[in-house]
């Protein structure tokens, strides 16, 4: 009796996955959260950059790696095309933006390349720090989501990142020195909830 009773739940819990399965299949899986693509399909291209404090719970959270569909998606395009105009944009002016400082707690980053010829923005998706390499220098840096401040932070040297190529979807692994090891390790630290202010050995105000 019992076997026929467990026969029974084990049909229904089979059923209950099935037309699970079958309503992903029929409407699918939308890529972002609906907060997420209400920020990302706003009109205009530069977007509203979160601050400390009032945006804290954003720039705290920590961000989670793009699903395969979010890494094919229109959204996420038109996310890179809008947070490389805003980090370019003369209001911001910065060398590098991370997802949490426009609102998404996704892993989506951009970084001014100062090591490759032209110093090109560049998008990365997915990314991590495989390894931190070398000696700790310290640095000044500052943050678009704290203006007004800059601090002097320790980093190290060389960085070895992973993240997913944009076009291939393949990952890829890139070992980055200096300057532009600074903002990788700035923007990463974003994606974790961590600030500069939090590893900065001082600060001060930049007027
Ligand atoms: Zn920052």
């Amino acid at each position: 009796m019992t076997d026929k009773k467990n026969l029974w739940i084990s049909m229904a819990a089979c059923s209950v996955a099935a037309l699970g399965i079958l309503a992903v299949l029929l409407f699918g899986v939308k890529p972002f959260t609906a907060a997420e693509r209400r920020i990302i399909n706003q009109s205009g291209n530069v977007m509203y950059v979160t601050v400390m404090p009032q945006d804290s719970a954003v720039l705290r959270a920590v961000s989670v790696d793009l699903s395969a569909r979010e890494l094919r998606s229109e959204e996420l395009k038109t996310l890179a095309d809008k947070m490389l105009t805003t980090v370019q944009d003369p209001s911001q002016d910065g060398v590098g933006i991370a997802a949490p400082q426009v609102g998404i707690n996704k892993r989506v980053i951009c970084v001014q390349r100062f090591d490759k010829p032209g110093e090109p923005f560049e998008a990365y998706y997915n990314i991590h720090i495989d390894t931190l390499m070398g000696p700790l220098k310290s640095g000044r840096e500052g943050c678009l989501s704290i203006p007004g401040y800059y601090g002097s932070v320790q980093r190290n040297e060389t960085v070895v990142v992973r993240y997913v190529d944009p076009s291939t979807l393949a990952p890829v692994t890139d070992t980055v020195q200096g300057f532009t090891a600074v903002i990788f390790q700035h923007e990463i630290d974003h994606l974790e909830g961590i600030l500069y202010t939090d590893r900065a050995d001082s600060l001060w105000q930049t007027n």
